[in-house]
């Protein structure tokens, strides 16, 4: 479906006042385009200068619109991100653990009712809503031996071809895709390190697959 401020706005005051007593403070909602992540709490801290918190401000809860994805998906998301929020303003656990104790209790509560709060949500096969994305992949075998896959940009494929045969690398397979859903959570490798390791089984499969194209 396509995503609007107004969406998760009116969702944000349904479940605001069903699963958080309507105490939740209301953010500053956003609408991006990132690969990164489906939805993202933040805030900013205010500090003494010995570190000491005086006190958050500057909620936001930013959902991308880069998968296509459902209502109901866009309706857990919200949900998962109001979660941290309600964790973040009543201070319920400490900042560096996000999908903790306290976070699994909340989220099992709200399932009860027929919601599916995932503690992790991963772009891993699901599809984009720009449907005309090519993905320009390479595969090959590390010094050490190691498989990797990586998503590059096609402007610098001279850069990634030149540095690879620096590196010694070996078995290297460049490629194109349309597959949104196998390979559109895949981030755009700047650098030749990077990228994600795959077994020798996943090359192999990767070689004979009838995607597997030449591009160089
Ligand atoms: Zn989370």
């Amino acid at each position: 479906m396509k995503l609007t401020i107004e969406f998760i706005k009116r969702n944000f005051n349904e479940f605001n006042e069903k699963f958080f007593s309507g105490k939740l403070k209301k953010p500053v909602f956003e609408i991006n385009r990132t690969r990164s992540f489906f939805g993202l709490c933040c805030w900013k801290n205010k500090t003494t200068k010995k570190g000491k918190l005086v006190c958050r401000f500057d909620y936001r809860i930013k959902i991308s619109e880069y998968f296509d994805r459902s209502e109901t998906d866009y309706i857990n998301t919200i949900l998962h991100e109001m979660i941290h929020l309600y964790i973040r303003q009543f201070d319920l656990a400490p900042e560096s653990e996000h999908h903790g104790r306290v976070f699994k209790s909340i989220a099992e509560n709200i399932n009860k009712h027929g919601y599916d709060v995932r503690y992790m949500q991963s772009g891993e096969g699901v599809g984009l809503t720009d449907k005309n994305v090519v993905f320009f992949l390479t595969a090959f075998r590390d010094r050490s031996g190691r498989y990797f896959l990586i998503r590059y940009n096609p402007k610098r494929f001279d850069y990634f071809k030149y540095n690879f045969e620096l590196s010694g690398f070996t078995k290297v397979i460049w490629f194109t895709s349309t597959n949104d859903k196998k390979y559109g959570h895949l981030p755009m490798c700047r650098k030749r390190a990077g990228g994600m390791l795959i077994s020798e089984d996943d090359y192999n499969e990767l070689k004979e697959s009838e995607e597997y194209r030449e591009t160089a």
